[in-house]
């Protein structure tokens, strides 16, 4: 019998869960989009976007996915032949990289495996290497959605600095922005990309870009440039249409109003920073009891390095592909598929699986995740240890003891 009528729980890391005040704020016919109340709303989402990446410098908005913010980003940052060193951590930062070669970027990766962060020092010693500094950008991902690995931002600064190389630093926070902390300015980077989907609680369907003074400089002279993705006009228009390079994304703007209100100004950025670490917590404590019976283990061994938005696990002999099965047809929860994790087709891909706890997500929600993960386990014979709910419930429990 499925037991899975009911609030369904897509729990993978985007689209992440909507709050309903945001869907219901998305509820209404369109407004206006030359004038009035969808102008006002705009420059108060670009005034929060500022300051939910801690950045004083610009921003601008695409409608578009976060694959549309890579290209954006690449467009206006490069011009043909211009060389990028991309770091890669996963699925994502090589996807980020596969972008910009195919747009004509001449990309160097230094590659970090599935399973550690990106080495400050192996960066600092490619660029000192770089003697005539053809390299024009970095490329990061902060958060690395397919191995879950979450990279130090400010360390890639600092080895950029000291290895005194001019190259650009631009991250990808896609799914790490209102989940994990970010600092624009402070950590000095030159471009950020993000999207709605993830931390911000909206539907897919547009991006935003963060950019310094040293980023806007760099395009005025880049050649990959196309009218519809130049930054130039989105990010100082002299009419409203210019932020969107024509219809503004009315629906999405609204909605995103509505949760960057319920981020910055109710729950504040910090708890919303510290609600992810303690979900995250909760999810790696069951994975760690079930591991120490059963050959289930999270993808990153240290938890310095991991980022509290998603979490990348593998359940070995298939078990993660069945499980993932099981939650969906018997509890209505649905987990992440592995990324890049295993050459797609083989046995081994059948091992891995997220869990996202990502966006509006509270301790119910993740509880309920883990406990019918438990349930499947037990249902499907998977090998595990005892004590997974426990120790999630005591590590929530200790979470909110904190205050
Ligand atoms: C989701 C994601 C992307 C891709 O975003 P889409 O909206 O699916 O195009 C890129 N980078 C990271 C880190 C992501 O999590």
């Amino acid at each position: 019998m499925s037991l899975s009528q009911g609030r369904s729980y897509l729990a993978i890391p985007g689209p992440s869960a909507m709050p309903d005040r945001v869907l219901a704020a998305m509820h209404r016919p369109a407004p206006n989009i030359y004038e009035g109340a969808l102008v006002t709303t705009t420059e108060t989402i670009v005034a929060k976007l500022k300051r939910i990446a801690f950045s004083t410098r610009h921003v601008g908005i695409y409608i578009g996915n976060g694959h549309a913010l890579w290209e954006a980003a690449i467009s206006n940052l490069f011009s043909r032949g211009d060389k990028a060193l991309s770091l890669a951590t996963g699925q994502f930062g090589l996807n980020w990289a596969r972008h910009a070669g195919a747009m004509g970027v001449a990309v160097e990766t230094l590659d970090f495996g599935l399973k550690s962060p990106v080495d400050p020092a192996r960066v600092e010693a490619a660029l000192r290497a770089d003697k005539s500094h053809e390299i024009k950008v970095v490329l990061l991902t902060h958060l690395d959605t397919a191995t879950s690995v979450l990279n130090d931002v400010a360390a890639v600064r600092a080895a950029i600095d000291a290895a005194g190389h001019p190259a650009l630093l631009a991250v990808d926070c896609i799914a790490s922005l209102g989940c994990d902390e970010f600092r624009f300015d402070d950590w000095g980077v030159d471009v950020m990309v993000a999207a709605s989907q993830k931390g911000l609680m909206v539907p897919p369907g547009v991006g935003f870009i963060w950019l310094s003074d040293k980023a806007v400089a760099r395009s005025k002279t880049s050649d990959l440039r196309t009218p519809y993705w130049d930054w130039t006009q989105r990010i100082a228009p002299d009419y409203f249409y210019q932020y969107f390079a024509g219809t503004a994304p009315t629906h999405h703007l609204l909605g995103l109003a509505e949760s960057l209100t319920m981020i910055l100004d109710e729950e504040g950025i910090d708890h919303v920073w510290a609600r992810h670490k303690a979900l995250a917590a909760m999810v790696w404590a069951a994975f760690d009891a079930w591991g120490r019976g059963g050959d289930i283990a999270l993808n990153i061994a240290d938890p310095a390095h991991r980022g509290h938005s998603v979490t990348a696990a593998r359940i070995g002999n298939g078990g993660a592909d069945r499980l993932r099965s099981w939650l969906e047809t018997e509890a209505g929860v649905t987990l992440g598929i592995g990324l890049g994790m295993a050459e797609p087709g083989t046995p081994e891909a059948a091992d891995f699986l997220r869990v996202a706890h990502m966006g509006h997500v509270n301790a119910h929600m993740t509880l309920g995740v883990l406990a019918t993960m438990e349930a499947g386990l037990t249902a499907l014979d998977i090998p595990h240890g005892a004590g997974a709910l426990d120790a999630a419930a005591a590590v929530c429990a200790a979470a909110c003891a904190k205050g």
